[in-house]
């Protein structure tokens, strides 16, 4: 049983379907539109290994752009350009998001994966399997009550089957990113980040000539009133030299889609008793780091990879649970060597944050 049908539920749920009977539970009934485009090159391999990459690439344009590069001004006002033309892995692929999410879906249910969206995980309990008590949003259909030997919370952030029972998050810090679509007008694809006092700004674009801009800080040092509407949302745009060029467009095809969390934090256990976390629901990562995806769809096949090697034993428990506090430490050193390379507001509170 695989609570969260994201990138991480139906990875795991395509590549353990061969070997078990899946059910993969979402409480949406379709995937919403969400920001996080930038699926990294080596996320490829995990694609075709599971016969997903040639689907996908027939889909060009309509699910994804070849991502070209970015240009960063971070650590000075000079760009910075990296391009991923060498790459051996290809190229990032800009995903339309949501589209990429019902792809997956979709290939979940042709092979067999017992899919049952728009049904929320409500209760469990473990005797010799687990007990699970779901329920459909459609208020008419009773709750179900589904017997698994395993469970697999990739319910993201909110780690929610994990949750049930207590389990908390070590939070690192107060990330959140507010962000907009429209237009694209520019022929430079790149994408751009762009350091700035009190955080820092993404910009990148989507399939459809669609571009999404995001800025990114802390929730205590912003007002948020500054977020609630388009017109302040473009002030503090402007603000920005670089992300400034790139709102050229009328302002009535511009979309405020609000603010979405997006701090460092780990669930404090990530496996226990027949069950695991993966992807957000046991690591999630600044945005900076554009592994959030390609960490998702990972986990789950090393998560299936342990369960082939150990079974449902203490032995899984143990190595998911080395496996994933080793990507964590890993992160966090990554993080901070980042941030360190920006050093222009070293006295803003942002700023001193992350040096510490
Ligand atoms: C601002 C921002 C920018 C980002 N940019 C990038 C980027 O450029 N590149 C990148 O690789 N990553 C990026 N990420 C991270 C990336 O989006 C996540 O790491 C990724 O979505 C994790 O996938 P997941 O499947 O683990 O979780 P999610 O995508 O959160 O999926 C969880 C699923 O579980 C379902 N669910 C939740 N609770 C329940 C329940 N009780 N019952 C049933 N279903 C439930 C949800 O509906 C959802 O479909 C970004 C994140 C943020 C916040």
């Amino acid at each position: 049983m695989i609570v969260g049908g994201g990138i991480a539920g139906c990875i795991a749920a395509i590549s353990l379907i061969e070997f078990y009977e899946v059910t993969l539970i979402d409480k949406l009934a379709i995937p919403k539109e969400k920001i996080g485009e930038s699926l990294a090159p080596a996320a490829q391999r995990i694609l075709k290994k599971l016969n997903l990459l040639d689907d996908l690439e027939q889909e060009t344009d309509f699910l994804y752009k070849k991502n070209m590069g970015m240009q960063s001004y971070w650590g000075s006002n000079q760009a910075h350009i990296m391009d991923h033309m060498r790459n051996p892995d290809g190229f990032v692929l800009n995903l339309n998001r949501k589209a990429f999410e019902e792809f997956l879906r979709n290939a979940a249910e042709k092979r067999g994966v017992q899919c049952l969206w728009n049904t929320k995980l409500q209760r469990s309990s473990l005797e010799s399997e687990w007990n699970i008590q779901i329920k459909s949003n459609d208020s008419k259909k009773e709750p179900l009550n589904i017997k698994a030997s395993y469970v697999i919370d990739a319910s993201g952030r909110r780690s929610h089957f994990a949750r049930g029972f207590g389990i908390k998050r070590q939070i690192v810090d107060k990330l959140m990113a507010c962000w907009i679509s429209l237009p694209n007008k520019e022929e430079n694809t790149m994408s751009t980040i762009t350091a700035s006092e009190n955080g820092w700004w993404y910009s990148a674009i989507v399939p459809n000539n669609k571009r999404i801009i995001a800025f990114h800080t802390d929730s205590d040092l912003i007002d948020r009133n500054r977020f609630n509407t388009l017109e302040s949302f473009l002030d503090l745009a402007r603000e920005n030299k670089e992300i400034s060029r790139l709102i050229t467009v009328d302002q009535s095809t511009i979309k405020l889609h609000g603010t979405v969390a997006a701090n460092s934090t780990l669930l404090e256990q990530v496996s226990g008793s027949r069950w695991a976390a993966i992807g957000d629901a046991a690591i999630s990562f600044d945005p900076l780091s554009s592994q959030g995806m390609f960490n998702a769809m990972a986990s789950a096949m090393q998560l299936k990879e342990l369960i082939g090697e150990f079974g449902f034993s203490d032995e899984l428990i143990k190595k998911h649970l080395q496996q994933t506090h080793q990507i964590w430490n890993h992160y966090l050193d990554h993080k901070h060597i980042f941030y360190q390379a920006e050093k222009r507001w070293e006295n803003t509170e942002f700023w001193k944050r992350r040096h510490l």
